[in-house]
């Protein structure tokens, strides 16, 4: 039986909130999302019947600076997920210092089943619903699970009819042609790749030839496996929702991509072995990167993971029983609100230069990822090392501390 993400969230935020001794009225706070809003989001499908998707957008916390975070188009999405991938927005604004607050929003479809223009229905009347809580400096969403530079050219579109003029602060991770950044859609991966180079360094391993398996070849996944792959690692197998390839001698992630591009999925091409997700997490290898959905690494199978690094693209994908497990066994854990806080970073850049109108260079962009990025981890290394603990306690005493530190003060109203 899998954890919810909610009570794991919760539980991750105690542990910590006990050992930075933080006051209770603050703690209390955090536990609670500040706004939670549950929509009904009635499509007109293709064939000309009317269905009613559940829509939600989960506002955590503004402490720090507008809401942030990305809409997940999933079967799968329900109340308790958003909450916890919400909080989990906060921590990772708070812990690489960028001036946003938390927040996730969803719906629960199945996007693979919808036509182009169903899509474009239930985008549209989703984000109309979200009119009385989103905006440029309230809450701004961005990509996630299912969606993508179309939705939020949808989303933003909808937005600025609305209110009458263009509004392309309202979302990130669109186009660049429409106000998007140039390094956005590539940045969570490389905010990976970062990570996983940073973390190498210290640990005294070698990029070169390093052996990385990853979970998930979307659009975290994809771009990971594809940047490591050009810093010399060798990634040895890749899987998507239907399963997974893995060759010892290396897979050809160029080709990959270009073929998931084609055809929206992994394709066989020869030269490998097919594999099943739980194969692909208990693979020898020295780096691990789930980077699909959360409560992946649990404790029924944290016990067979043979990566020395993990690094997390995905959001919540190891419970925390399954922390444990891997700290004991002395695998190293790259936490989620580190170790994907790329996407984010570049969000924020792109809300800055969706607010100036003057926009960077990719060089630009990902120069300045990558300065927040390793300072970040270094921060969090150093604490570690400093108090002992984990990099997710030391991230999560770094990200809470931060927010704590804006209520204070702030206070409280009125
Ligand atoms: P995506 O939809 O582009 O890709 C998800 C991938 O995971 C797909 O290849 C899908 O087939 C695969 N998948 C789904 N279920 C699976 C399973 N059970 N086993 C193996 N593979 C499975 O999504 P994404 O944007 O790449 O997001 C992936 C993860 O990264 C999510 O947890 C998301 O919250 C997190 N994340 C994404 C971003 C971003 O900028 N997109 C930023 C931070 C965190």
């Amino acid at each position: 039986m899998s954890q919810s993400p909610w009570q794991m969230a919760l539980q991750q935020l105690d542990a910590v909130a006990a050992r930075i001794g933080l006051e209770e009225p603050i703690h209390q706070k955090l536990r609670h999302c500040k706004r939670t809003m549950i929509v009904s989001v009635p499509v007109l499908l293709d064939n000309g019947h009317e269905v009613v998707f559940t829509g939600y957008r989960v506002q955590h916390s503004m402490d720090r600076g507008p809401f942030k975070g990305g809409v997940r188009f999933h079967p799968e999405v329900d109340l308790d997920e958003v909450k916890a991938l919400a909080m989990w927005m906060t921590w990772k604004c708070a812990v690489v210092s960028i001036p946003f607050g938390g927040a996730k929003g969803g719906v629960t479809c199945d996007p693979k089943r919808l036509s182009r223009i169903e899509l474009e229905r239930l985008t549209r009347r989703y984000t109309f619903e979200l009119l009385p809580v989103i905006g440029p400096e309230q809450d701004i969403p961005a990509p996630d699970v299912g969606t993508n530079a179309q939705v939020m050219a949808w989303m933003m579109d909808t937005y600025s009819m609305t209110v009458g003029h263009s509004v392309p602060g309202v979302v990130t991770g669109k186009p660049v042609s429409i106000g998007g950044s140039r390094g956005r859609e590539e940045a969570t991966g490389r905010g990976v790749m970062l990570c996983v180079r940073d973390a190498m360094k210290r640990k005294r391993m070698k990029l070169e030839g390093a052996r990385v398996a990853v979970q998930g070849f979307g659009n975290v996944g994809g771009i990971a496996a594809k940047l490591l792959a050009e810093q010399g690692c060798k990634v040895i197998a890749v899987s998507d929702s239907k399963g997974g390839l893995h060759s010892s001698r290396g897979l050809d992630v160029a080709k990959l991509l270009a073929c998931r591009g084609q055809y929206g999925t992994l394709c066989d091409y020869g030269k490998h072995d097919r594999i099943t997700n739980d194969e692909l997490l208990a693979l020898k290898c020295e780096v691990l990167v789930p980077a699909a959905l959360g409560n992946q690494i649990t404790a029924g199978n944290a016990g067979q993971v043979r990566a020395r690094l993990v690094a997390e693209g995905a959001n919540g994908p190891t419970t925390p029983e399954a922390d444990a497990i891997l700290r004991d066994r002395g695998v190293l854990v790259i936490p989620d609100i580190l170790c994907n806080a790329g996407g984010v970073t570049v969000s924020y850049f792109e809300w800055v230069q969706s607010r100036d109108e003057f926009f960077w260079t990719e060089g630009e962009v990902n120069q300045r990822l990558a300065r927040i990025l390793t300072a970040a981890f270094a921060e969090v290394w150093d604490l570690a090392a400093r108090d002992r603990v984990d990099l997710r306690t030391a991230a999560y005493q770094l990200a809470v501390g931060r927010v704590a530190e804006a209520i204070r003060i702030r206070g409280i109203y009125p």
